[in-house]
C-alpha cells in the first residue's frame, strides 16, 4: 500500500481516536458510567463493536473497554523495527478508526439528543438522519435480498458544484444503489448540494444525508455489518465472518469527493476491512489490483462523468439500465418518492376520488400490442391541482397466460408505475391511490406514459406469459364506475380461491428460497394456508412464479407421506428442506411454534412468542417499535430468531397468515393469541374476525390484550381472566 495512504490512515486513526478519549472524558465526568448510550432504535448495541468484539455497549463504562481496543489497534508512534508501516497497520488503524467514530457518534446522542432526525426523511428543517434504526434496516434489507437494490456508495465530502452533485446522485439511483452521504469538504455536503439542487433526500430516495462530520462514515459500515447479522446470520462477534460476508456479498464501495485529508484516508482503510474499494475524484496514490482475480483497491482521478461506471466496474457490479420511453426517469429508486401539497399535478382515489386497476386476460386475437387509450380527459386538458377518478384497466393475451396470473400481473401496477420519476402510487385494487407531480407534466408526461410503462415493463418481467397487452386508461366517472363494478365481480372469484383451498387440497406445495441471497440456511416451504414469511409470497403466487420462471426461487415439493398430522411434517417437505439448507434443517413442523418450528430469515412481518403465564401466543408486528409482554421489542425479537435458525417458543409469519386455518394449529391456533399491538389488530381485523367466527368465538379479537392494557405477561392476565379469554382454560402450553 502506498506509503502516503498508509501513513495518512495511521495519523488519521491516531488523532480520530485521541479524539474520542478527549469527547469520553467529557461526557462521563458529566454524565456518570451509569449513563446508557446506544444508536436509537436497535438490537444491535454500537453495531460494528458489537459485529467485531461481540461487545454490547450499553453505558458510558462499557466505553472504556472499546477505547482500550483502539489503543490496541494503533500501531507505535515510532515502529521499533524503524521500517515504514505497511498495510496490515494500516487497515488495524481504520478498524479502531471505525470504533472510536462509533464512540463520538453514540456520545453525541448523548449530549445533543435532537443533532439527528432518527426517522427515515429529513423532517422540520434538519437534513441529518442519524443511524438507520433496526426498522429501517430490515426494510431496506429485503430489498438487498430480492435484488431491487444491489448494494450502496458512500460518498464522502462534496461535488464542486450541485449540479455534479445532482448527475452523480442521479446516476447512481437509476443503478438502483443506495446512497450513503457522509461528512463535508470546504464546508459544504453532498447532501446539501442535493438539497439546493431540489433532489428529495431521505431513505425513501435512496440518498441518505447520515451527518455532517466524517464520523457519520460508521452510520453506513454500521447498516453493513447489522446486514451481515440480521440477515446473513453471521454472529456477532465473529468478526472474520462479518468483513468476508460484506465483501462478497454487498456490492458498496466509498467514493471520496474533494480533498482527502487523513481522517478520510483513516476511514478509507477501516472501508478496505470490509472489501469495500475507494473511488475518489482526487489525486492521491492509487492501489490496484496485482494479480489475476484481484480487485482495485484505490482508484484516483476519476473525472466525474466517469465515476459512478468507474465504481461499479471495480466492484464489478452490472446492472441494467432500464429505458423506458418516458419523458422521466425510471428505477427503483423513485419508488419511495413522496409527492404533496403543491408538487402535486393531478391525484387520483386516495379516498378523494374513485381509483380501480384490473388485470384481465384476453384471447391473443382481441388485443393489438402496444396499444394505450386514455379515456376521459389527460393532464393537459386540467390545470394542476385537478381530482380526477381513474380507472387502469390492463388486458393481457399469451400462450401461457391464465386467469390465475391476472392478480400477479395486476400487483406489479403499484411498483412499476411508483418507479416513475414524479409518480407517486399506493394501494391496489379498488383502493388505489396516485398522484403526478407538476414536475413530471413540466417534462412532458401525460396519463398515456402510465400505458407505456406498464406495456415496456409487465413485458419484459413477464416475457414467458405476455404476448399482447394493451392498456385502458378512464378517467371519466362514468366509465370508471363501470369498471368498479366489473373489478367487484371479478374479485368475487377470485379470492375464494386461496381462502378455499386447505393444505390437504394439493399435493404439491412450493419452496422459496430468495432469500438465500442473504440468509444461506433459509427456506420457506408455503402451503395453501401457510404465506411466506415476508407477507410477498403465498401459494398461489409461488405456483405462478413458477410457471413464469421455472427456474426461478420458488420451486413445486411433493409433500409425500404425511409424518405428523397435528404438527404438519411431511416426508417429502423435509427432504426437500434438508437440501435446500446445506444440511442444516432436516425437518420442521409447520403448524407449531414449540415442537421444531419453521426457521426465519429475517425478512418476516411478525414474531409470535409463548407466554407461558398466559398460557398463550402474543404477535408483534415489525412496524410497532414499543415493548412487549415477552420483554423484548421486534428489533430484539428478530435478532434472537432471524439468520435461518428454528427457535422453539418463537416463530416469524406474515401478517396473511394469522387468519389462516393452519396458524399455529398444533398449539390451537388464533384462541392462543393473548397479545398484539393495536395497529395490528386494526390492520387484520376484517379476516380475522371472519377466522374467528369460523371458530364460534367472533369477540375473540376484542378479547386480545394490546399495549394500552399492558406490555407485561402481569399487567395482561388480569385483563384476559376478566374477558375469559379462551387461552387461559386451554391445556397447558408447555
Ligand atoms: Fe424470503 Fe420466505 Fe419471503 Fe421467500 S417467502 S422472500 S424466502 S421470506
Ligand atoms: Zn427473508
Amino acid at each position: 500500500m502506498s506509503e502516503l495512504i498508509v501513513n495518512g490512515a495511521i495519523r488519521g486513526a491516531r488523532s480520530i481516536v485521541e479524539r474520542a478519549e478527549k469527547e469520553y472524558s467529557v461526557v462521563l465526568s458529566k454524565w456518570g458510567a451509569g449513563q446508557t448510550v446506544g444508536f436509537p432504535n436497535t438490537a444491535y448495541y454500537l453495531p460494528i463493536v458489537y459485529a467485531i468484539f461481540g461487545l454490547q455497549v450499553k453505558s458510558l463504562g462499557d466505553i472504556a473497554q472499546v477505547l482500550q481496543h483502539c489503543r490496541r489497534l494503533l500501531p507505535p508512534i515510532e515502529n521499533a523495527a524503524g521500517s515504514a508501516y505497511g498495510i496490515p497497520q494500516a487497515l488495524d488503524a481504520g478498524m479502531a478508526t471505525l470504533f472510536a467514530e462509533e464512540i463520538i457518534e453514540a456520545l453525541r446522542y448523548v449530549t445533543t439528543p435532537n443533532l439527528y432526525t432518527k426517522t427515515e426523511d429529513p423532517t422540520g428543517g434538519n437534513l441529518w438522519l442519524g443511524a438507520a434504526d433496526d426498522v429501517i434496516l430490515r426494510r431496506r434489507g429485503v430489498e438487498f435480498v430480492d435484488g431491487s437494490a444491489p448494494g450502496f456508495a458512500t460518498i464522502l465530502g462534496a461535488a464542486p458544484d450541485k449540479e455534479t452533485a445532482s448527475a452523480i446522485a442521479a446516476e447512481l439511483q437509476q443503478r438502483n444503489l443506495y446512497i450513503f452521504m457522509c461528512g463535508q469538504n470546504h464546508d459544504i455536503s453532498f447532501s446539501e448540494q442535493l438539497n439546493q439542487a431540489g433532489v428529495q433526500v431521505g431513505w425513501s430516495s435512496r440518498l441518505v444525508p447520515f451527518g455532517q462530520d466524517i464520523s457519520s462514515t460508521v452510520f453506513a459500515i454500521g447498516f453493513a455489518v447489522r446486514v451481515a447479522m440480521s440477515l446473513g446470520g453471521i454472529k456477532p462477534g465473529d468478526g472474520p465472518a462479518n468483513m468476508l460476508y460484506n465483501k462478497e456479498r454487498i456490492f458498496a464501495f466509498a467514493m471520496p469527493l474533494g480533498e482527502v485529508s487523513d481522517e478520510w484516508y483513516a476511514n478509507a482503510a477501516g472501508a478496505i476491512n470490509f472489501g469495500f474499494p475507494i473511488i475518489s475524484d482526487s489525486n492521491i496514490p492509487e492501489i490496484l489490483a496485482t494479480g489475476a482475480g484481484e480487485n482495485d483497491i484505490v482508484v484516483a482521478n476519476v473525472p466525474h462523468d466517469k465515476i459512478v461506471s468507474r465504481a461499479l466496474d471495480v466492484r464489478g457490479l452490472k446492472v441494467n439500465v432500464t429505458s423506458i420511453p418516458i419523458p422521466v426517469a425510471y428505477g427503483p429508486a423513485y419508488e419511495g418518492e413522496r409527492i404533496r401539497g403543491d408538487d402535486i399535478y393531478l391525484e387520483c382515489g386516495g379516498g378523494r376520488t374513485q381509483m380501480v386497476e384490473l388485470c384481465l386476460s384476453k384471447r391473443t386475437d382481441e388485443l393489438e400490442d402496444g396499444k394505450v387509450e386514455v379515456i376521459g380527459p389527460d393532464l393537459s386538458d386540467v390545470p394542476a391541482g385537478t381530482k380526477l377518478p381513474m380507472a387502469i384497466v390492463v388486458e393481457v393475451a399469451g400462450r401461457q397466460m391464465q386467469e390465475d396470473y391476472e392478480p400477479i400481473l395486476e400487483r406489479q401496477i403499484h411498483h412499476l408505475l411508483n418507479y416513475a420519476q414524479g409518480v407517486m402510487h399506493l394501494g391496489q385494487r379498488d383502493i388505489g391511490w396516485l398522484r403526478i407531480s407538476k414536475k413530471a407534466v413540466e417534462k412532458g408526461f401525460t396519463l398515456r406514459h402510465l400505458g407505456v410503462i406498464l406495456h415496456a415493463k409487465l413485458h419484459q418481467d413477464f416475457e414467458r406469459i405476455v404476448d399482447k397487452l394493451q392498456v385502458r386508461i378512464y378517467t371519466n366517472a362514468e366509465d370508471v364506475n363501470l369498471m368498479v363494478a366489473q373489478a367487484r365481480e371479478v374479485y368475487a372469484v377470485r379470492d375464494p380461491r386461496i381462502d378455499g383451498m386447505t393444505d390437504e387440497s394439493t399435493d404439491t406445495y412450493y419452496s422459496c428460497t430468495l432469500c438465500q441471497s442473504f440468509a444461506p440456511n433459509h427456506v420457506c416451504i408455503i402451503s395453501p394456508e401457510r404465506a411466506g414469511l415476508c407477507g410477498s409470497y403465498n401459494w398461489m403466487d409461488c405456483k405462478a412464479s413458477h410457471e413464469i420462471n421455472p427456474n426461478g426461487p420458488n420451486q413445486p415439493v411433493a409433500k409425500g407421506s404425511q409424518l405428523d398430522t397435528r404438527l404438519g411434517q411431511w416426508q417429502g417437505v423435509n427432504d426437500f428442506v434438508l437440501k435446500a439448507s446445506r444440511g442444516n434443517t432436516n425437518s420442521f413442523n409447520s403448524y407449531s411454534i414449540i415442537t421444531d418450528p419453521a426457521t426465519a430469515c429475517g425478512c418476516m412481518e411478525c414474531i409470535a412468542a409463548i407466554q407461558p403465564l398466559c398460557n398463550g401466543i402474543m404477535i408483534v408486528n415489525r412496524d410497532f417499535t414499543g415493548m412487549t409482554p415477552c420483554g423484548m421489542k421486534f428489533t430484539t425479537l428478530a435478532s434472537t430468531i432471524g439468520g435461518g435458525s428454528s427457535t422453539p417458543g418463537f416463530i416469524g409469519h406474515s401478517k396473511f397468515n394469522i387468519a389462516q386455518r393452519k396458524f399455529l394449529s398444533a398449539e390451537g391456533g388464533i384462541k392462543r393469541v393473548v397479545w398484539m399491538p393495536k395497529m395490528l389488530k386494526d390492520e387484520i381485523r376484517d379476516r380475522f374476525n371472519a377466522r374467528a367466527k369460523e371458530i364460534g368465538m367472533p369477540d375473540l379479537l376484542e378479547r386480545i390484550a394490546d399495549e394500552s392494557i399492558g406490555i407485561t405477561e402481569e399487567e395482561v392476565l388480569p385483563f384476559l381472566t376478566q374477558k375469559e379469554h379462551p387461552a387461559l382454560t386451554m391445556e397447558p402450553l408447555m
